[in-house]
């Protein structure tokens, strides 16, 4: 074990870990495209992109140029007052990526806050107009938007431990996403009564990630906006994990064919290399901001705000995507997490296996010790961690279809011998 593990470990306090017993982390010395290399030599195959973000794989060598050149020239200025290229350059290339409509970019520093500046935009441009009491925000179970107060509090209510934080969290309303005849009706039942509370209703579209992998029809997200049109509502798209080709298209809104107000990015947005996210908004609501009255601001401006490093990446990644396949390698993924998981469906306690663009689930009927199974995957050679009920592979885009092999073989292998 290196000395720094050694020693630092006695002052680390780790995300979602149980201190008192979680293993020791895994001593990473280096990466390169899917691979993770160990401080005692073992080579990982990479099976989670690092919590999605590394879309090209690590260490890409444009990205690393672009980065680079940037901090030669400058890594950082405050983005109040001061303006840099990779920021004004960045938000015109989202916005040019967007639906028709949706053109300010508000750059944050984790999909955390862009999701809080989401909820800001939504409930402020009600109070710009006028309009009192319209401060709640529909969300759905199975959802997750982040871990700060305001947005454990549209989590699903398990997700965002609603009752351990009573008091502290603010109420808003999560019920069933509509994709059934008693979830819809119950949807409409909720709208009819409590649209008059509501300022936005807020989803990951197609996929809800981190609340347990979990897939929806596209027509549920039509039905969102729908909903949202009829009562005045603001529809937010949180694509901070289906984002950037995640879902095998470019956005996950395309695949419903239907235009949110506001769009929530993050994770690979830099390719995976340094904190960056953001929040675009529709003309409209921008527009419900300009005021000669100085409250009617948006007021809010993080140290970091659209960090210059950040958004070289940023840019460098979305060349990527001009000049790489990325999307395609989505659908190659696909189709080989179709055929290499379909067996795991008769592996002992099993309940579900789907796929949607390059990400696969394999959903058991419990974990009873996901850090165990996390260990034997390692002795496999590979990068998996299961959380909730759920095994899942969202490795780099660019993975080989050898390396991808390896960890669909890892997984059938892991969950047979249970
Ligand atoms: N929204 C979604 C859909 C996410 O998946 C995540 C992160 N898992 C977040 C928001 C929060 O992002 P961050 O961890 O960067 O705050």
């Amino acid at each position: 074990m290196p000395d720094w593990l050694k020693t630092g470990w006695r002052h680390v306090w780790l995300p979602y870990a149980q201190m008192q017993t979680a293993p020791l982390p895994a001593a990473v010395v280096r990466t390169l495209g899917s691979k993770i290399f160990l401080a005692d030599g073992k080579v990982l195959v990479d099976g989670t992109a690092s919590w999605w973000t590394a879309c090209h794989g690590y260490n890409h060598p444009h990205i690393k140029q672009e980065v680079a050149a940037q901090l030669e020239a400058m890594p950082h200025v405050m983005f109040g007052g001061l303006a840099h290229e990779q920021a004004y350059r960045l938000a015109t290339r989202l916005a040019g990526l967007m639906p028709p409509g949706l053109e300010r970019v508000f750059f944050t520093d984790s999909g955390s806050v862009a999701v809080e500046v989401a909820i800001k935009i939504a409930v402020q441009s009600r109070l710009n107009k006028g309009e009192r009491g319209r401060n709640k925000i529909l969300a759905f179970s199975g959802g997750y938007h982040g871990d700060t107060i305001g947005t454990m509090a549209i989590c699903d209510p398990d997700e965002g431990m609603h009752s351990l934080f009573t008091g502290l969290l603010p109420e808003h309303p999560v019920i069933a996403l509509p994709r059934d005849a008693a979830s819809i009706a119950a949807f409409d039942a909720f709208l009819e009564s409590n649209a008059h509370r509501l300022a936005a209703i807020i989803t990951e579209p197609l996929v809800q990630g981190a609340g347990g992998m979990i897939l929806h029809e596209p027509e549920v997200l039509r039905r969102l906006r729908r909903a949202a049109d009829r009562y005045g509502l603001s529809l937010i798209f949180d694509e901070i994990f289906t984002g950037f080709g995640r879902t095998g298209t470019m956005f996950a809104y395309q695949q419903a064919d239907v235009a949110p107000d506001i769009i929530t990015l993050s994770k690979a947005l830099t390719g995976g290399t340094l904190p960056l996210a953001a929040t675009i908004a529709s003309a409209a609501l921008f527009s419900d901001f300009l005021s000669d009255d100085p409250q009617h601001a948006l007021m809010h401006g993080p140290t970091f705000m659209a960090n210059a490093m950040g958004c070289a990446a940023a840019n460098a990644s979305l060349d990527l995507f001009e000049t790489e396949p990325r999307v395609a390698q989505a659908g190659r993924i696909e189709a080989q997490l179709m055929a290499e998981l379909a067996e795991c469906r008769a592996l002992p306690d099993v309940v579900d296996v789907r796929v949607k663009g390059a990400i696969g689930v394999v959903q058991l009927a419990k974990i009873a010790d996901p850090a165990g199974l996390r260990g034997r995957f390692i002795e496999q050679g590979v990068w998996v961690k299961p959380f909730g009920n759920v095994v899942y592979l969202t490795p780099a885009l660019t993975i080989s279809e050898d390396e991808l092999t390896q960890l669909t073989g890892a997984i059938r292998s892991v969950l047979g011998a249970v």
